[in-house]
């Protein structure tokens, strides 16, 4: 049913809270640039670059392939991230990095949840993905989720988007997976919005999909390059 595709799952949650956060969004979408105010110091301009240096959009949401390559790719590192998270967070769980995240908050709920990211990233045929459908997509979205449908889209600001740091591909992958995957919420944007809710409302936190997106992006840097061997 076309009216309840995109259905806000802040709406379907009961006692749901929004964090700082303003304005309507699609089910599980992530797109900053439609929430005034809370851009992090430092942040990506509010301002987006013109569509021309964008891929050629396939009509339908058909991924061309040049995009599919890209989310392979994106779909591969996010796995192998993933389990480099895991790992962190089993070996230290009472890291800062975990506090800085998900704050006094259950361990074994945040473990669940990237498990459960995880679990989903290795089921590639549990989940369809589309590219640049005009449906779902506008100039201000990464990617979304929908409610009642194993599906994520990827939007042109996706596939601007870099390998690393803020918003990397990997990392919307993931913050698009755990909605899919854990049912988790946006409760807020952005990284410094996302460790105030740490602090303020570690129950939210531990439900909220930029905290997930934003621990694995920013896990420290020995323990993404050395696999293994975790940082001292
Ligand atoms: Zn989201």
């Amino acid at each position: 049913m076309a009216a309840t595709r995109f259905l806000p799952i802040a709406l379907a949650l009961a006692g749901a809270v929004t964090a700082g956060t303003a304005g309507v969004a699609l089910a599980g979408t992530k797109p900053e640039a439609l929430l005034p105010g809370v851009t992090a110091p430092g942040g990506k301009p509010e301002a987006l670059p013109p569509e021309a240096g964008a891929p050629r959009v396939a009509q339908g949401g058909v991924c061309t392939p040049a995009e599919q390559a890209v989310l392979d790719e994106a779909f591969a590192e996010a796995r192998t991230r993933m389990r480099q998270a895991i790992r962190f967070v089993a070996e230290r769980p009472q890291d800062p990095h975990v506090v800085r995240y998900f704050g006094t908050a259950s361990v074994k709920q945040v473990r669940w949840t990237l498990e459960r990211i995880a679990l989903r990233l290795d089921q590639p045929g549990t989940f369809g993905t589309s590219c640049n459908d005009p449906r779902g997509c506008n100039r201000d979205i990464f990617a979304y989720s929908e409610r009642g449908r194993p599906h994520l889209g990827f939007c042109a600001r996706f596939f601007r988007s870099p390998e690393e740091g803020q918003d990397a591909r990997f990392g919307v992958v993931i913050h698009e997976m755990s909605h899919l995957a854990a049912g988790t919420d946006d409760h807020a944007y952005q990284p410094a919005n996302v460790r105030r809710l740490a602090q303020e409302n570690p129950q939210l936190a531990v439900l909220n999909a930029d905290s997930y997106e934003y621990f694995v992006e920013t896990l420290p840097q020995a323990m993404v390059r050395n696999g293994a061997k975790l940082a001292r």
